[in-house]
């Protein structure tokens, strides 16, 4: 069977090894000239496979007339057009039973990926920054506390383990957070959540890949559109010519929509722009991932740097204010942590990724409306962390179609 994978961020990468493994040729076309070149490239590193909360919950929605007034600056929010439909599912999902009922779905998910990234790494030897560092996740209200220990309670009957740690103890895990000028009043910690290094694991899984003879990389190559006979997807349309396959899986990230919407088939995906800089390490610097949930910001350290990032901005497919949107998150961390990073280093890296975001927060894993037409794609704020299980069960869904 031969399966065309439309992009080669960390879901097409993923949806490729596993389909490779189930004995299907695979083509994964990408724009870009290399693996991972937009969202899937600088995020925060963080494998989260406990921290799965729904964005879209009560507490969101008192938050929003702030936002639109510009008076949180870890959001920016533009009210085009395009944002109201997407704007008017998010809400509908804002009620206590579907904010529990996606953030255990998507638990769900994070847990299995969990287990399948512990067989990938086993099977195959590269080197992707992959550490068990915990996560810490600080508090800055009791009404947060008060939500936390809910959601502890919900995940805990879903099987994963989380605590919630005085200031006192979260000191004692992590001894930098005392360098850090912000109150927080309590902490929730996940042992075994994990960080590496997306893009190179990218990297890495291509090369691996590229040497199976099973899986082409078609790199520079913009997919146009999706060309049908009656209700089965025969083919692609590329712009040296049409490449036809037995099954094609979008994994174009916040780009889907554009691909799908013209078959009448739409994914609900918003492009929300987040950010992050590399920096190297400051004299007290988190070994710990440390998410500082009042500022949307987290500190992660992969592969001895500093990476901070965050902000959740709802301005389309813009990236003009890109410049600005940095300096204020290196403004926030240098504010909230002056030592942890060495905010004045000449080769700081800084970036901007689009978060394919679904109004509920889980991903689309599944077959469309049509024959030969599937989709990983939906993934928001967790894209790494759920990899591996979307990954494995498109290739299933695929390959195996009686599951
Ligand atoms: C600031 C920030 C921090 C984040 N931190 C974390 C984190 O700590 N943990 C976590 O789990 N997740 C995190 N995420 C989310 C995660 O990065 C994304 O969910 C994930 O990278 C999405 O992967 P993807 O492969 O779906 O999309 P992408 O990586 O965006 O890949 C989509 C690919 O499709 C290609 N493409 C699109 N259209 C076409 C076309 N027409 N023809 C050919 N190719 C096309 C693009 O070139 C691109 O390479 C973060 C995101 C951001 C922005």
């Amino acid at each position: 069977m031969h399966v065309v994978v439309i992009g080669a961020g960390v879901i097409g990468t993923t949806s490729a090894y596993y389909l490779s493994r189930l004995g299907c040729r695979v083509t994964v076309v990408d724009r870009a000239t290399d693996v991972a070149n937009e969202a899937s490239y600088g995020n925060a590193g963080q494998l989260s496979y406990s921290f799965t909360d729904a964005l879209a919950k009560p507490e969101f929605v008192t938050k929003i007339p702030g936002l639109v007034a510009g008076r949180d600056n870890a959001y920016q929010v533009r009210l085009r057009p395009d944002l109201v439909p997407w704007g008017v599912r998010f809400l509908s999902q804002c009620t206590k039973t579907r904010a529990a009922r996606n953030t255990v779905a998507v638990l769900e998910t994070a847990l299995r990926s969990e287990k399948l990234m512990e067989e990938l790494r086993d099977e195959l030897p590269f080197e992707f920054s992959h550490r068990t560092a915990g996560k810490l996740v600080l508090l800055g209200s009791e009404a947060d506390v008060t939500a936390a220990r809910k959601t502890a309670a919900l995940k805990e009957e879903h099987g994963c383990k989380t605590e919630i740690l005085s200031p006192e103890a979260a000191v004692a895990l992590e001894p930098t957070l005392s360098d850090m000028q912000g109150d927080f009043v309590a902490a929730v910690y996940s042992e075994h959540d994990s960080v590496a290094d997306s893009h190179a694991f990218c990297k890495g899984l291509k090369a691996i890949l590229d040497n199976t003879g099973r899986v082409d990389f078609r790199l520079g190559a913009t997919v146009r559109r999706l060309i049908k006979n009656g209700s089965r997807i025969v083919a692609i349309e590329l712009d040296d010519g049409q490449l036809s396959a037995d099954a094609f899986v979008v994994c174009a990230g916040a780009w889907s929509g554009e691909l799908l919407r013209p078959l009448g088939v739409d994914p609900h995906i918003y492009p929300v722009r987040g950010y992050s800089v590399t920096l190297p390490p400051g004299p007290s610097a988190p070994d710990v991932s440390v998410t500082v949930l009042k500022r949307k910001i987290v500190f992660s350290r992969i592969n001895g740097r500093v990476r901070i990032a965050g902000f959740a901005d709802f301005l389309g497919f813009s990236e003009e204010d890109d410049e600005d949107r940095i300096a204020t998150l290196i403004e926030v961390a240098r504010e909230y942590a002056p030592l942890a990073a060495d905010y004045d280093a000449v080769d700081q890296e800084a970036w901007g990724g689009f978060r394919p975001m679904t109004p509920d927060g889980r991903p689309l894993v599944e077959q469309s409306d049509f024959d030969g037409l599937y989709l990983n794609t939906g993934h928001g704020m967790l894209g790494w962390t759920l990899a591996c299980a979307s990954g494995h069960d498109i290739a299933r869904l695929v390959a195996e179609p009686a599951h």
